[in-house]
């Protein structure tokens, strides 16, 4: 698709950013490209559209940029996948672990029905760890998850692999 590379190229490479020896992938030089950040949702809502998803599970943050565009396109709620204490209602709540130590994810109880299908969106998967949990959060509850979707992949870090065989949709990979 022509679309792709324009995208691709609308993401900006931070070097050493939060740390020393990351290569950050910053979107937000993609939101600033209207044609692309267009695309970008359009190529997701094309993939999306009628497949009878009625939740789209978007993960803080940046999962809260693409999220709602897509949902509102093709009719789904958007249920927000929060960081610890952010949400103000009844949580149910799942760890998982980082490069050092554990953080968790929240997601609002009743947001979601038991036989509900949804599809999850972040910005990027890395080593998967995140969307893993946004899965058994969502699993635990009886809704079923049809597909992750990212706007990039690493594919060095093998996120995919821990998937499983949740299928994992990605507009660009990041090498
Ligand atoms: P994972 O759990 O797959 O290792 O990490 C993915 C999570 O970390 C996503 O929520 C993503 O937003 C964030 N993340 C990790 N590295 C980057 C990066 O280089 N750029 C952006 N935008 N997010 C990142």
């Amino acid at each position: 698709d022509p679309r792709i590379s324009k995208i691709s190229s609308a993401i900006r490479v931070i070097p050493n950013f939060p740390k020393p020896g990351i290569m950050f992938q910053d979107i937000t030089t993609l939101l600033l490209d209207t044609k692309a950040f267009r695309d970008t949702i359009d190529l997701f809502v094309e993939r999306y559209r009628g497949k009878d998803i009625s939740v789209v599970a978007g993960i803080e943050a940046r999962g809260f940029i693409f999220g709602p565009p897509i949902a509102l396109a093709i009719g789904a709620k958007f249920v927000p996948m929060r960081k610890p204490n952010k949400l103000p209602g009844e949580v149910i709540s799942e760890e998982y672990s980082l490069e050092y130590g554990t953080d968790k994810m929240e997601m609002h109880v009743g947001a979601v029905q038991a036989g509900e299908r949804a599809l999850i969106i972040d910005d990027l998967i890395a080593t998967g760890g995140t969307l893993c949990a946004a899965i058994r959060l969502l699993e635990r509850v009886g809704v079923h998850v049809v597909e992750c979707a990212c706007v990039i992949e690493l594919p060095e870090l093998k996120g995919r692999e821990r998937l499983g065989d949740k299928p994992l949709f990605v507009l660009v990979s990041s090498t």
